[in-house]
């Protein structure tokens, strides 16, 4: 950042705006992405701006339902491509779960744009929706999707999920895991895994989470998955944003 300090207090979340703001500015991200990225920073404010052990926990089950899935995909909006691109084009390879561009506010032009700023970070195959497979039960742009992406997928990735496909997404029986700085959203609410913590900060954890689990056998994976309850962590975060509010 040119005329912000390194030792501002909120350097760090004002890196941040700026780097949506550059997406907004290359067409990756909408402007609605924008106001999305002002209520993750207001939850982030009350959680501490720390990753908490829920924020831990759901790493963990995260990473243990992407190596146990037959058929994962990673799913990106414009919000996720402008902040970790490189976290996501890494997780696809070690995972071998395609990246698929899926977005709420219909733009073919937005979804090229964020294909190729994905490619431009290492990406090799980016799935795009193909205008006719579609999700039942989705009202929105998000209903399109690719016949061999998210169409097929067991257990589906995605940061910044609203909460009408998620719904519809477990309704069709697929696993959802999600990074949402509220957990109070229907995503949140929804999902089957919920990482509550900004993905700047969850995707570098999963990544080292997916590496240390690789190394263990799919019998841990399963205990894992077994163990983790959704409400439970999303309990905690809660919590701590009411005690940060009586704070
Ligand atoms: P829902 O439809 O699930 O109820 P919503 O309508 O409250 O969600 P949206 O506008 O669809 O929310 O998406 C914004 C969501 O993304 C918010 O819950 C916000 O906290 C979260 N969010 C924004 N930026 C980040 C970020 N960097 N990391 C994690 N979560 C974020």
């Amino acid at each position: 950042m040119s005329d912000v300090p390194e030792s501002h207090p909120r350097y760090e979340s004002l890196r941040l705006r700026e780097r949506i703001i550059a997406g907004v500015e290359a067409g990756v991200t909408s402007p609605h992405g924008l106001i999305a990225h002002g209520r993750g920073e207001a939850y982030d404010y009350l959680l501490g701006e720390v990753s908490g052990a829920w924020a831990d926990r759901a790493v963990e089950a995260t990473a243990a339902y992407l190596l146990r899935a037959q058929r994962p995909v990673l799913s990106v909006n414009g919000n996720a491509a402008a902040l970790v691109p490189d976290e996501l084009v890494r997780l696809s390879a070690a995972t071998g779960a395609p990246l698929e561009v899926n977005i709420f506010h219909t733009s073919s032009d937005r979804e090229a744009a964020i294909a190729r700023h994905l490619r431009a970070h290492g990406a090799g195959d980016v799935l795009l929706p193909d205008g006719v497979a579609a999700l039942e039960g989705i009202e929105s742009n998000r209903r399109f999707v690719h016949p061999r992406g998210i169409l097929r997928a067991d257990v589906i990735f995605v940061p910044l999920e609203d909460g009408d496909r998620c719904q519809a997404l477990r309704r069709l029986g697929r696993e959802v895991l999600t990074v949402d700085l509220n957990p109070l959203s229907r995503t949140a609410r929804a999902a089957t895994v919920t990482i509550v913590d900004n993905v700047i900060r969850a995707l570098p954890a999963l990544l080292e989470q997916i590496r240390q689990l690789q190394q263990q056998p799919p019998s841990h994976w399963q205990r894992i998955i077994e163990a983790f309850d959704n409400n439970s962590v999303l309990a905690q975060a809660e919590n701590r944003i009411r005690s940060a509010e009586e704070a």
